[in-house]
């Protein structure tokens, strides 16, 4: 299929408003992607149509609801090329399957003096449940050092792995920087001494095509709302082998096999054990929309989209005066920068006063903000939608912000 823009941006009605009395240029995609109709129109028909509680009842909208849930768990494990169905947990979204992997694989699997791997570029959700498994298990947090180039100082991973390393977490992409990590040569290496690998695709999984048997790691994770699909959704990816002997970390109806007040509880099998409680059925059936709506994009044409644009942002960007970038040369997904030592927060507000919507703030990423020495960055984040004029309303936006901030001595 041939890439049209305007078709594409048709389809995704929020795209249309107004903001503050000027057509909207929503560059803040990596926080949350907005929906295309395909997935509003899923959700509402299975409200309309279909809507039951699932995995609960004998009766045909039930088992219609069950059915179209685990239809869908197939599409995914056929998404990210799983060996099993299996293979794929509904959760709420990546942070909570990190918490799943830390409390439940992590519980059993961590003890004192062992260590754990992550980086400097995190996302907090892949930084604050090893910290806080760390501290429960007496265990050590290490990092792969971040290089002022916003790359990872991969070089230092061999130094970092010793005989007492269980797992390594890292994102596939930076949500601050766009730095897309060669996570595949990282978790080879890493298998290489018998390390468990999670692989944090927040932001990957939307940029990229992913094969997690190409990739090698245990476990995958990402959001629903980033990818064009609902908020509330996530999924965990985890080698069938690794789940099948993982204690369950959340008890409730749907995970259990038999529940008996005296000889207590046997548990579902993987992944249904790790399902307790009603899933968010509708969120499913929206994610189901969404990644069947990229496979009829077609990811190779959003990857080259994206690629172009993302060129082009750099460039315009980069011919403002006094602006600081921070991304490293050909980011993914993002750009991240500062206008002169003006604060992040002023140049967003103004900006949203032309109808801009850019990300500013530390980006769940503190440890990195501390790395470069400020407070706060600004980051606009592309997706299929955007365009290459809305760079340039960015670009005409932030020089008129820099005339207007002249003569005020910001600090970043
Ligand atoms: N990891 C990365 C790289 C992210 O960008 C985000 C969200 O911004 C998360 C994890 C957490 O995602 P969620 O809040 O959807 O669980």
């Amino acid at each position: 299929m041939s890439f049209d823009l305007a078709r594409i941006r048709a389809e995704f009605p929020l795209l249309s408003r107004e903001v503050n009395g000027c057509s909207l240029v929503y560059l803040d995609s990596a926080a949350s992607a907005q929906k295309p109709q395909a997935v509003m129109d899923a959700e509402s028909q299975f409200y309309k149509n279909g809507y039951a509680a699932v995995h609960r009842g004998i009766h045909t909208l039930s088992s219609e609801a069950t059915t179209q849930m685990e239809i869908i768990r197939e599409q995914i494990a056929h998404f990210l090329n799983a060996a099993h169905s299996k293979e794929i947990v509904f959760v709420k979204g990546a942070t909570e399957a990190i918490n799943l992997v830390a409390n439940s694989w992590g519980g059993a699997h961590i003890h004192p003096g062992d260590n754990i791997i992550i980086t400097e570029m995190e996302h907090h959700s892949n930084i604050v449940p090893w910290q806080m498994l760390a501290q429960r298990m007496s265990a050590e947090l290490r990092f792969i050092p971040l290089t002022f180039s916003g790359t990872l100082d991969t070089k230092r991973l061999s130094s970092l792995i010793d005989c007492r390393t269980r797992l390594l977490a890292i994102t596939h992409v930076s949500n601050v920087l766009g730095t897309k990590n060669p996570v595949k040569a990282i978790v080879a290496q890493a298998k290489l001494s018998g390390v468990v690998t999670l692989i944090d695709g927040a932001q990957g999984i939307v940029h990229d095509k992913v094969d997690v048997q190409d990739l090698g790691c245990d476990f995958y994770v990402f959001s629903g709302h980033k990818i064009y699909g609902p908020s509330g959704i996530g999924i965990l990816y985890g080698r069938k082998d690794i789940l099948d002997v993982m204690p369950p970390w959340e008890g409730g109806g749907a995970m259990i096999s038999t529940v008996s007040l005296s000889h207590g509880t046997t548990y579902a099998s993987v992944p249904w054990i790790f399902e307790a409680g009603s899933p968010n059925i509708t969120s499913i059936i929206g994610l189901g929309a969404a990644l069947k709506w990229i496979m009829d994009v077609g990811m190779d044409s959003i990857i080259d989209h994206e690629k172009k644009l993302i060129g082009y942002a750099v460039e315009r960007l980069s011919s403002i005066p006094d602006i600081v970038i921070y991304s490293p040369f050909q980011p993914v997904g993002v750009v991240a920068f500062n206008l002169s030592t003006h604060h992040a927060f002023d140049v967003g507000s103004f900006l949203d006063q032309y109808g801009i919507a850019i990300r500013t703030g530390h980006h769940c990423a503190m440890p990195l903000m501390q790395y470069y020495a400020v407070s706060a960055m600004c980051r606009a984040s592309f997706a299929i939608y955007n365009s290459e004029e809305e760079v340039d309303r960015l670009v005409s936006g932030l020089m008129r912000i820099r005339i207007l901030l002249s003569g005020t001595r910001g600090q970043v």
